[in-house]
């Protein structure tokens, strides 16, 4: 069994707080209480899957709920914010995060539905052009939402669905492999879909270079940002994106399967020819009450809106996006590139004599903040269980074996991913358990 030590003390990584130019907004969230470790708060690396609560999201929520108490359905037009134009207050910080216009950008229903809301419109598969380009690795809802988009047109996924691999004993895909693929096999693409940051391995891929080389191809570009947004800056509007669509519970803490956001790149918006599925939030604000049979289209994103906007989801979200407002994601990214770097510096050492390797990319420019850390020897779930357990730090597993931790500049500091580093040394080190049993074997 080989003993680690930590490469890095405690005190620095105190040093480098204590002298970090943009200091981590962790007083502004609930980090949930742990009593692991000795310590009173748990480190936590998993905003990647869930970002914490913001201090201000209840005092928010409690507003729409006494409004609700105090007004019923007047609060459509009487609440402190009004409920029926309430997705307007959303459009311009989440337009900010992604780099779009206003009038490309609607918050709106969850990713899937998104996902397949965008892809009603844009993917139009002709008997020449009619593949969907995914990552392997792609998220399983995506692959799901793709494979029965393909159905839908009566087309076999197996035939449809082209899901591109890393080279060989690779773990990322490398951008020129993706460029060599639309140069050679564009012509019968009609839509390219990928994470913006993948799920698994964290690799941000280069979205500007994909989306001109699939538009050069002839086909759409859509992406999937859930990973990406709130955690790299997105200019989606200058590089061309067809559509995107994301989450707001992940980096942007707006909580658990909170309400999510879509984009339409401008040379769409007004295009009435694309086939769409409507309801009574698709149709002009001015003359949607006059409740008449037909559709008053609007040429901007709100015209793939369908329902009335779900204000207690809503409200969290527009607590979330206003945070981002005030500090800035290109001051975030910095502050995201130090901590990311200081923790793979730290991973690099934890993992150095022990089956356990960092697949993320190493260059900062081909990575969010997660490191995802591939795992042989102890199943991913085990070491998890025990980081949260032993040390109060957590992370999270996908089975069979990769641990993700995801240093979240608003709230992580640098302790926090030193905590993680030294818990994963220990628990690596520590050798296998038999399952579920809590207690230690030597291997
Ligand atoms: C988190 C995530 C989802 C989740 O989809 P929901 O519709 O919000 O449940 C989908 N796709 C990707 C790539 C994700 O990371």
């Amino acid at each position: 069994m080989s003993t680690v030590v930590c490469p890095v003390d405690e005190a620095h990584a105190l040093h480098l707080d204590a002298v970090d130019p943009l200091p981590a907004r962790r007083a502004d969230f609930h980090v949930p209480p742990t009593t692991a470790g000795g310590y009173a708060e748990v480190a936590y690396l998993a905003g990647n899957s869930l970002g914490l609560q913001p201090r201000a999201t209840r005092a928010a929520l409690e507003q729409e709920l006494a409004d609700w108490a105090r007004l019923g359905v007047e609060g459509h037009l009487e609440a402190g914010r009004p409920w029926k134009p309430y997705h307007e207050l959303l459009r311009d910080p989440a337009a900010r995060l992604v780099g779009a216009l206003p009038a490309e950008t609607v918050v709106m229903n969850s990713l899937t539905v998104d996902l397949h809301l965008m892809m009603t419109s844009f993917y139009r598969p002709t008997p020449e052009r009619y593949a969907i380009v995914v990552e392997d690795s792609t998220f399983p809802s995506d692959s799901y939402a793709v494979q029965s988009q393909a159905r839908l047109h009566g087309l076999d996924p197996a035939e449809a669905v082209v899901r591109l691999r890393p080279r060989p004993g690779e773990d990322c895909l490398r951008t020129e492999d993706v460029l060599g693929f639309l140069r050679r096999e564009g012509h019968r693409v009609a839509l390219v879909l990928f994470g913006g940051v993948n799920y698994l391995t964290g690799e941000l891929m280069d979205v500007p270079a994909i989306t001109a080389a699939g538009r050069a191809a002839g086909a759409v570009v859509g992406w999937d940002l859930a990973h990406a947004v709130g955690n790299v800056p997105l200019r989606l509007h200058e590089w061309g994106v067809d559509w995107a669509a994301w989450c707001h519970y992940k980096y942007v803490n707006g909580g658990p399967g909170a309400v999510a956001g879509c984009f339409v790149h401008e040379r769409h918006i007004a295009d009435r020819t694309l086939p769409k599925l409507q309801g009574w939030w698709s149709t002009d604000p001015a003359t949607r009450f006059a409740m008449g049979p037909d559709v008053a289209p609007v040429d901007t994103a709100d015209s793939w809106q369908l329902s009335n906007p779900p204000i207690l989801a809503m409200a969290p979200v527009l607590v979330s996006l206003r945070m981002f407002d005030e500090v800035g994601m290109e001051a975030l990214r910095d502050r995201s590139v130090r901590l990311t770097g200081y923790l793979a510096d730290l991973l690099a050492t934890a993992c150095a004599d022990v089956s356990a390797r960092v697949i993320t990319p190493a260059d900062p420019r081909r990575r969010g903040c997660q490191l995802s850390v591939r795992i042989t020897r102890t199943p991913a779930e085990e070491v998890c269980a025990r980081l949260r357990h032993e040390h109060g730090v957590i992370a999270d597993a996908r089975p069979p074996d990769v641990v993700r931790f995801a240093p979240v500049p608003l709230y992580c500091t640098h302790h926090d991913a030193w905590r993680a580093a030294t818990a994963l040394a220990a628990v690596l080190s520590s050798g296998p358990l038999s399952s579920g049993s809590g207690e230690t074997h030597d291997a």
